[in-house]
């Protein structure tokens, strides 16, 4: 997800604190265990087995290392538009349905 990482650094801010993650060092993606009923950007995309619709939370370094819990996900809109869904709207995946070795929360994913 080139463009869509593009599109999330310059214009997307951090799913916990709100913070602009233009000048962030790292890209930071989180895994929800909340389903999303987007097709971009879900779990498929960056994980090579589990679950692949679920939704992803872009943090900040300091919402990432502190293990935050993400409050929003992100979505993409037309022309990768970032629209804000709040967790607690989503529908939750029960855990035994996401494979195992996958942290849904707060886990990082540094680059
Ligand atoms: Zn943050």
């Amino acid at each position: 997800m080139t463009k869509e990482e593009d599109a999330i650094r310059q214009h997307g801010r951090c799913c916990r604190c709100r913070k602009r993650l233009k000048r962030n060092p790292r890209f930071n993606i989180a895994i929800t265990n909340r389903k999303a009923t987007w097709d971009h950007p879900v779990s498929g995309e960056i994980l090579h087995s589990g679950p692949t619709d679920l939704a992803l939370a872009f943090l900040c370094d300091r919402c990432a290392d502190k293990n935050r819990d993400p409050k929003w996900v992100i979505a993409f809109g037309e022309n990768l538009k970032i629209i804000y869904h709040s967790i607690k709207d989503l529908e939750e995946v029960p855990l035994r349905k996401i494979a195992s070795g996958i942290n849904t929360t707060g886990m990082p994913i540094g680059r």
